[in-house]
């Protein structure tokens, strides 16, 4: 072998050992540059079990750890089955970094099919956060992921969909705070890079759940308060999985990847020109118990005044007649008859800057 050639031989060597991964232990174990590995975390109090099916990808070149939490609520089903997707489209041998990945947050209200609450304590995770190490499963599944999930991240993202009984358009949100320009402007380039058609914003200057001294409550906002850029989507609804939300879901996800500079491809970024961003939202709640017969659906646009629906009583007399509130278009309807006094019975975003 000739001296250049040896010379060549060590500086490609030096390169790739200068990008290989620092050793990262998740749960006891160290995964290994290249591999993924799945954990079943056992949650438990004094009545009650669980788990958490979590996967863990370590790419084979350095890069940031990204982590996604699906099935916080049990019943929204395309992004845990976008989860179950990416267990194979992320590829280790071509990842950058690290993806933590919770598939189903709350096992115990998937399996029950119990919609937003896990009915083992009739907590909702995503008003549980950061969790109790000391509290019921549902606090000890925030505590985890908070400690375990959220605290490892450097992007995080929670998935979510419509509920059993909520009528919802897709769409992405990002949390944005005047006090952390830098991770608003990430989290917002996380939100565009998930191709949906609506971006949200969480305005949380003045929220209490962002407040140190205060709950977090929601899984994101966790990571948000902790200065990591934290986005959300919502995507599908009436507890559907449909397989078109279940395939929009992972293109967002892989797309967002590849933004962060976390794949190892020669793909183009794909930028979408055609989304809207929605920074107030107008909620409207019912003030009657009985029978709700919606006339619109998510995605509708709508104007000030115009009937959204009716409620009855039990024996078919109108109750009240829901007008909408403001134009925009309708993000959540209840999408199924019951409802009750206090619930929100509609949100229609504001559709403002561009
Ligand atoms: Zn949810």
């Amino acid at each position: 072998m000739k001296l250049k050639s040896v010379v060549l031989l060590f500086f490609f060597a030096t390169i790739k050992l200068a990008y290989a991964q620092s050793a990262f232990t998740f749960f006891g174990t160290d995964i290994k540059p290249g591999t993924k590995h799945h954990f079943k975390i056992p949650i438990s109090d004094d009545k009650d079990s669980t788990f958490i099916p979590i996967t863990v990808f370590r790419g084979e070149e350095e890069g940031p750890v990204l982590g996604i939490t699906a099935g916080v609520h049990g019943y929204e089903y395309p992004p845990i089955l976008a989860g179950q997707r990416l267990i194979k489209s992320i590829d280790p041998k071509t990842l950058k970094g690290t993806v933590i990945l919770v598939q189903i947050a709350n096992v115990a209200s998937f399996s029950g099919r119990s919609p937003f609450i896990n009915p083992l304590d009739d907590k909702n995770l995503n008003r549980t956060f950061p969790g109790n190490s000391e509290g019921t499963v549902t606090e000890k599944i925030a505590n985890f992921i908070s400690e375990n999930v959220i605290s490892k991240s450097d992007y995080f993202l929670d998935m979510h969909a419509g509920d059993a009984s909520e009528d919802l358009t897709s769409y992405s949100a990002f949390y944005k705070n005047s006090t952390m320009p830098e991770a608003s402007q990430k989290a917002k380039e996380m939100a565009e890079a998930l191709l949906f058609d609506y971006i949200i914003v969480f305005k949380t200057d003045g929220k209490d759940y962002v407040k140190k001294d205060k709950p977090s409550l929601y899984c994101s906002a966790e990571a948000f308060k902790r200065g990591i850029p934290a986005v959300d989507i919502e995507c599908g609804g009436l507890g559907k999985s449909e397989k078109e939300k279940v395939l929009q879901v992972e293109n967002g996800v892989l797309n967002m990847m590849n933004k962060l500079d976390m794949t190892v491809t020669n793909s183009e970024v794909i930028k979408k020109s055609t989304y809207q961003f929605v920074s107030n939202r107008v909620s409207q709640e019912s003030n009657h118990d009985g029978i709700f017969y919606a006339s619109k659906q998510s995605g509708d646009y709508v104007k000030q005044g115009m009937t959204l629906g009716v409620i009855t009583d039990y024996f078919g007399n109108t109750l009240e007649t829901l007008y909408a509130k403001a134009n925009g278009v309708v993000l959540y309807i209840v999408g199924t008859p019951p409802i009750n006094t206090g619930e929100t019975l509609v949100t229609i975003g504001d559709i403002a800057e561009k």
